[in-house]
């Protein structure tokens, strides 16, 4: 069981999104933290408001958590990978896509439709294909060809809509059509991301000191501080490890907020938005970024800013270090943990669970120029593999 309330206020409710404040709603569980003998984050079952997976939200989560020695060199802490990518669609939005489908079945809907060009979508896509659910994808007029075609593979009706884009969640809210839309933050999808919370505690060998996540919406964020209450209100954890929030430096009101101690997040202005590699984190007007700041704070973490060199070198680290292949977006973490590092806030002997979001499988094609590649002739071949391993 679980009930809706807003994080803020703690005012209970019945209706959301919303709470009576402005501020997003969550589900506060209620039940035991009992772990089921079902697959990925239906282990949690409990704390979910749902107990009916339907096609793909079968597979969401249950993801690898991974002590990655050869990153703490790089990250200047003890690094451990909690691997995101590894659900079904390469993101974590599969765990929020797993709660909300399922949800949407329950209702009796027979359409849903989202607003984004990248993983939100694709995530969205396939698990309403594997539930038999039509589904409508609205994005942007100039979508790369790249996403179009990823995001299409799963059949979904794809519509590119011409005008100002960041309106859009809006205006299609207000048109009074069966399709159900979702927001990026909706209590159901966020109640999904607290399992990836739930699964790392329970499978950690110590507690962390900190966790480290990037942050758009904020609804992972979100999503990864209510599990980290749920786990307090278990006793499986006594103090609650500090949340360290990423973002990219060309948009980040999140970052800004902290800074300046504001009690909210203020959205930043199209002039100050720059254009980022990583594509999946500029959302400049975060509808649960005062919960992302509230999350940080509270656990005595962080909001922190990287640039785009810093996210790609991170994401080469961890494809050469680590063996993964995460997008710029979800390299994040382990950039901001460096930044951190560097100021004093992380000890060597610290242990940081680092959370990539995404795979940078997706990523192939868009122009990364930083491999290089050698031709060798074949008499030549001998001498060079004599170098190899040296
Ligand atoms: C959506 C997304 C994010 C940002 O998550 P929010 O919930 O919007 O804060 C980060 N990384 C990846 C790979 C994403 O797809
Ligand atoms: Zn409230």
């Amino acid at each position: 069981m679980t009930t809706l309330a807003c994080y803020r206020c703690g005012r209970e409710t019945t209706a959301g999104p919303r709470c009576d404040c402005g501020e997003p709603l969550w589900f506060v569980p209620d039940g035991a933290f009992t772990p089921q003998d079902l697959p990925g984050m239906w282990r949690y079952t409990d704390l979910l408001p749902v107990d009916n997976p339907v096609g793909l939200g079968a597979a969401a989560g249950g993801t690898p958590l991974l002590r990655t020695e050869r990153l703490d060199a790089v990250a200047g802490c003890r690094v451990w990978v909690k691997d995101e990518a590894e659900n079904p669609t390469g993101s974590y939005k599969d765990r929020g896509s797993a709660v909300a489908v399922a949800q949407a079945t329950q209702r009796g809907r027979t359409a849903i439709g989202t607003v984004s060009y990248g993983n939100m979508a694709m995530s969205t896509a396939a698990t309403a294909a594997s539930a038999g659910l039509d589904c409508v994808v609205l994005v942007p007029i100039d979508t790369p060809p790249v996403r179009l075609e990823l995001i299409a593979s799963y059949g979904p009706t794809v519509l590119r809509v011409p005008g100002d884009y960041g309106t859009l969640y809006d205006e299609v809210l207000d048109l009074d059509v069966s399709v159900e839309f979702y927001l990026s933050d909706p209590p159901e999808r966020i109640a999904g991301y607290a399992t990836c919370v739930h699964e790392l505690v329970t499978e950690a060998p110590d507690p962390p000191d900190a966790l480290a996540l990037p942050a758009s919406s904020g609804g992972f964020a979100s999503g990864v501080y209510r599990g980290l209450l749920d786990c307090r209100a278990a006793n499986l954890l006594t103090d609650l490890p500090r949340l360290y929030v990423v973002q990219t430096a060309a948009s980040d009101p999140i970052t800004r907020a902290f800074e300046a101690d504001a009690e909210e997040v203020s959205s930043l202005p199209a002039d100050e938005v720059e254009d980022t590699v990583a594509t999946s984190i500029g959302n400049p007007a975060p509808p649960s970024g005062t919960r992302a700041l509230a999350a940080a704070r509270a656990t005595g973490g962080a909001v922190v800013s990287v640039t785009d060199d810093e996210l790609t070198e991170a994401k080469r680290q961890f494809a050469e270090r680590a063996g993964l292949s995460v997008e710029a977006s979800a390299a994040a973490p382990l950039a901001g943990v460096q930044t951190l590092g560097e100021r004093g806030e992380l000890a060597a002997d610290e242990s940081v669970v680092l959370l990539p979001t995404g795979t940078g499988f997706k990523e192939a094609g868009t122009g990364d120029s930083s491999v290089t590649i050698e031709t060798v002739e074949r008499d030549a071949l001998r001498e060079r593999l004599t170098a190899v391993g040296q």
